[in-house]
């Protein structure tokens, strides 16, 4: 269909507002004119239906939004960030999963597994199935699994099935009693050290020897939990002389007592993760099969489990894990630091797991962004926070309200000051966000800061206001006075009315670890000050620009008093 220009402006329009919630004119008249070049001709004209159009889609609802859009077709953008490629992928026939154990809350590194596992099947109309890889019952909680669905769809992860690996133990006993019989594996009774010596003195044991009867029936003892923690566990008939230490006899199962979170008390003896991932991969239809590259040596035995079993064999693929300097990305760094009390708790704003990012105002589609710009890469880079953090400040930019902060006031007269309503604009290029209005008499708040920076004779400007002038500095003592309205001083401060200032503080989260990976003792920091009254209609958890500061989220609201989170 041949659009004209009007056509052109609504979908752009509808578009946008389906984007970002809000259709914003001044981002969609680029949109407009790279389709429609002739439009530039009459600019006013052009802004003019824009603006009406917006103000139309701005009052329907999300589903009309979605049908109208529904009706308008885009030019795909190429190569808008890297296509995720998997080896011998059929178009709707892709299955992934995402396999998280639920032992804590999940972190950044696993939103880069899940986003890749995500977009891997949707590239391909395929699924992505979650999975709780729930074989270890001392460290596992319905908590953290809770945690974990949540985190999946505030991140805007949408999974096909949910399974549980525990789910499946008599299938994992009965496939044990096949690789028995099949001599694929045995029931080893020494002691953990002797086990330990054996593999590295590439030394099989006696225990490989056992006839499948006898194991079987010490593998019922186990358990029936007539046997006791490290008194036996089930090994793999690797090859004790393999270079790949990962394949000298590894371990099948274990005997943990532990109750566990879904299955209670009815199994004591667990697979390990070498026996049940596969067997998973394999009967639940996965056919491409992500895991970071730390796995790769265990990929050998991977396949070498299916084919003692004759499964369907999934295609491994590896990526590299995401590490981020000064940030623990792994619970066996965060667990510590909450249990020894280091940390507020997974939602500390210092740590990376989702819940602290969410409560720094960290917008999940800039952890999208970000975590997909590695693709299936297995280079190991380290980036830091920054480019998550642009990414977010350019999504936030749009969406923030402003408002102004004064770190550390100082309280200053302005000489010869008339009485005037100060406008501010709550965003500079959009003018549906509204505005406020602040009556002011000369007296004002202005940052430590600033006050320091200003050098006698400088006439500078109390933002959205007027000019003001430092005519004399004398023991600390300062003067100033009205300078006019007109015209634009170099520098700009934001101020606050005393009568109307709220007291606040924002807390500064920064990196957690140093160099070496020890924790940082003052790695939250803070800044305190007052903010304008209109910053109490804020409700938790909202987030806006101090201006000439940065973007907060305001965490916490007492009588009085207001704490933010600085975002970035
Ligand atoms: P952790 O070190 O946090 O315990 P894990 O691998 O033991 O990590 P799981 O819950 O087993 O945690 O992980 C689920 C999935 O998320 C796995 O596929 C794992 O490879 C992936 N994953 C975990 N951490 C990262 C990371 N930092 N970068 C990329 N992927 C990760
Ligand atoms: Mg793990």
């Amino acid at each position: 269909m041949a659009e004209g220009l009007e056509e052109i402006i609504r979908k752009h329009t509808l578009k946008n507002a389906y984007d970002y919630k809000l259709a914003i004119p001044a981002k969609i008249i680029g949109k407009v004119i790279g389709e429609f070049p002739a439009a530039k001709e009459n600019m006013k004209e052009t802004m003019k239906l824009i603006n009406e159009e917006a103000m139309r889609v701005n009052r329907l609802a999300r589903e009309e939004i979605e049908k109208e859009l529904s009706l308008f077709s885009f030019a795909t953008k190429k190569e808008e960030k890297k296509e995720i490629e998997l080896p011998g992928a059929v178009q709707g026939k892709v299955v992934t999963r995402f396999p998280p154990e639920p032992s804590g809350y999940p972190h950044i590194g696993h939103a880069k597994a899940a986003w890749l596992d995500f977009a891997a099947a949707t590239r391909y109309g395929g699924k992505m199935l979650l999975r709780f890889d729930d074989t270890n019952p001392e460290k596992e909680r319905q908590e953290y699994v809770d945690a974990i669905k949540e985190g999946l769809l505030w991140l805007g992860i949408d999974w096909a099935d949910e399974t549980y690996t525990s789910d499946r133990m008599e299938e994992f006993y009965a496939y044990c009693d096949e690789m028995f019989v099949k001599f694929k594996a045995y029931v080893c009774t020494c002691l953990p050290e002797e086990v330990k010596k054996g593999r590295l003195e590439k030394i099989a044991c006696d225990c490989s020897a056992r006839e499948p009867q006898e194991n079987m029936s010490l593998f019922r003892k186990m358990r029936e939990g007539k046997m006791e923690e490290g008194e036996a566990i089930v090994r793999f008939r690797g090859d004790m002389k393999s270079e790949n230490t990962v394949m000298r006899d590894p371990t099948l199962f274990r005997i943990v007592k532990a109750p566990h979170y879904r299955q209670g008390e009815k199994y004591k003896v667990w697979p390990s993760y070498d026996f049940a991932a596969p067997i998973m991969d394999s009967l639940e239809g996965v056919t491409h099969a992500m895991r970071t590259k730390e796995y790769e040596l265990r990929n050998p035995l991977y396949f070498a489990v299916l084919r003692a079993l004759e499964l369907r064999e999934p295609k491994l693929i590896e990526f590299s894990r995401l590490e981020i300097k000064g940030a623990p990305i792994s619970k066996r760094l965060i667990t510590p630091l909450i249990e020894q009390g280091k940390v507020e708790g997974w939602d500390d704003p210092r740590l990376p797991t989702l819940k602290a990012l969410k409560r720094r105002g960290i917008l999940p589609e800039a952890i999208r962004e970000f975590v997909l710009s590695f693709g299936l890469s297995k280079v190991e880079s380290e980036p830091n926070w920054d480019r998550l953090l642009a990414e977010n400040r350019k999504l936030l930019d749009e969406r923030c309200a402003r408002r102004f902060f004064v770190k550390e006031p100082v309280r200053i007269a302005v000489l010869g000051a008339p009485k005037k309503e100060a406008v501010l604009k709550n965003h500079p290029n959009q003018p549906q966000m509204g505005e406020r209005r602040v009556m002011t008499n000369g007296d004002f708040y202005i940052s430590k800061e600033d006050l320091a920076s200003i050098s006698l004779g400088e006439t500078f400007r109390l933002k959205e206001l007027y000019n003001v002038t430092l005519v004399e500095r004398e023991n600390g003592k300062m003067k100033f006075r009205y300078d006019g309205d007109a015209g634009l001083a170099a520098k700009k401060i934001q101020w606050v009315v005393p009568e109307e200032a709220v007291r606040c503080k924002v807390r500064v989260p920064k990196d957690l670890l140093d160099e070496q990976g020890n924790f940082v003792e003052n790695s939250m920091g803070e800044d305190s000050g007052v903010c304008e009254r209109s910053c109490l209609e804020l409700s938790e958890g909202t987030g806006v620009q101090f201006e000439r500061y940065g973007y907060v989220r305001l965490d916490k609201k007492e009588s009085g008093f207001l704490t933010f989170i600085f975002s970035c």
